[in-house]
């Protein structure tokens, strides 16, 4: 065998799965299409590290993100990757929301985040004076990364540990083998490039289902829909009030959580970012100023002090959602396919929100797979 662990895919996920395995395994080979690592999702996103208060009870999406919370926060400190535990506000702007509140701290405490507060309105104006609130939930151990330096980090640390990292080189094709998998790459000059892997790992994020397919794992319960959200920008200088994250009560199918309000280490403000599903699977990143209106509309319920030019189009990101329109919550898939005749070969499918906050405990879970 070429490599023993080939991980397809640099984004925040891969990068940290190929940091954790390298750490076990020699011969582990990173691969990705573009010339840099975290070119797609990874850098569009809003940088939050989640608490875990919305998940369902059970889920991957629960216990990783809770765990991830802790061991991302270690890492930071630990590797002096720049991130901020500013805490989060969920807001109840009209006296019907407010039990709203009391479900999402029930779920909360029954998924393990126990150090939810509830705050009433002048608690509210001594934290946040510029936000309307009749009652928050305030989350203490929410908080924000660079991710940047997060994923150049898990880089640094892979390479270190041994292991390889080939850029501007695109797999097209996987085909098993007696003992593993044969891998076709395509590289920037047009060459095509074959090797051979005994375990390979899937964490190509929105194309996760094709490279899957090319295993000959076709399932249409796991094809990806592209779901994109929009983030408009909140100029100076009222990006100075507000220095937490602000979210308003989320909607029921946790399609998205809401257009919310994100601080950045910068000390830049975004709002966003909305939900539509794509038409078709294209990677379409442009930001609509039509909906600066409609952001506002939104936000103004809690942040009353905006106006219309107080924003600017900011950035979009598109989520791999396994999740159809209008369909009950998914969870992250996460499996060592051997089941569908593909031992060895290890899917992450939809690895949506909070893949970037769980992408540490992700890791640990997929090298325990590995071990298994
Ligand atoms: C709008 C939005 C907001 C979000 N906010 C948050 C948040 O605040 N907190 C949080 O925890 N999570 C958040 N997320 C989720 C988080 O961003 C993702 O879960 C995470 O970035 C996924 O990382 P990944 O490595 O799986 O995927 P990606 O970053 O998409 O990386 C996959 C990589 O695979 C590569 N690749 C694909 N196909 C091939 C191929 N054939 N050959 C070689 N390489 C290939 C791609 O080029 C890409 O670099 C958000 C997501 C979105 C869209």
């Amino acid at each position: 065998m070429d490599a023993q662990i080939t991980i397809i895919g640099a984004g925040v996920v891969g990068l940290a799965i190929a940091e954790k395995v390298s750490e076990d395994f020699v011969d582990v080979l990173l691969i990705e299409k573009h010339p840099a690592f975290g070119q797609e999702t990874s850098s569009r996103n809003s940088e939050v590290i989640h608490a875990g208060i919305y998940y369902p009870k059970g889920s991957l999406k629960s216990k990783l993100c809770l765990e991830g919370k802790k061991l991302l926060y270690d890492y930071c400190r630990k590797y002096d990757v720049p991130f901020k535990r500013c805490g989060k506000l969920i807001v109840a702007t009209s006296p019907d929301e407010i039990p709203i509140l009391d479900g999402i701290r029930k779920t909360a405490i029954g998924n393990g985040v126990d150090d939810l507060e509830i705050l009433d309105k002048s608690r509210i104006a001594e934290i946040e004076p510029s936000v309307y609130a009749l009652q928050a939930i305030f989350s203490p151990s929410t908080g924000i990364v660079d991710t940047h330096s997060l994923m150049k980090r898990y880089e640094t640390n892979t390479m270190n540990n041994g292991g390889n990292i080939v850029y501007a080189s695109e797999v097209t094709g996987i085909r098993k083998i007696s003992n593993g998998y044969e891998i076709t790459l395509l590289d920037s000059d047009n060459n095509n490039y074959t090797f051979t892997s005994r375990i390979v790992i899937n964490s190509a994020g929105l194309t996760s289902d094709l490279i899957s397919g090319m295993a000959g794992i076709n399932d249409d319960s796991l094809k990806i829909f592209f779901c994109k959200g929009e983030y408009f920008r909140l100029n100076p200088p009222k990006n100075r009030l507000i220095s937490r994250l602000v979210y308003p009560v989320p909607v029921h199918n946790l399609e998205g959580i809401g257009i919310h309000v994100t601080v950045d280490m910068g000390g830049g403000v975004k709002l966003g970012p909305d939900v539509t599903y794509l038409e078709s699977n294209n990677y379409d990143y442009r930001v609509t100023p039509s909906k600066q209106e409609s952001f506002l509309k939104s936000v103004r319920k809690f942040l009353p002090f905006l106006e219309y030019d107080d924003l600017s189009p900011e950035m979009a990101g598109i989520r791999p959602k396994i999740q159809k329109p209008g369909d009950p919550v998914r969870d992250f898939y996460i499996e060592e396919e051997s089941d569908r005749g593909k031992p060895g070969f290890i899917n992450l499918i939809g690895i949506e929100s909070p893949g970037l906050t769980s992408s540490l405990a992700i890791a640990n879970y997929v090298r325990k797979l590995i071990r298994n």
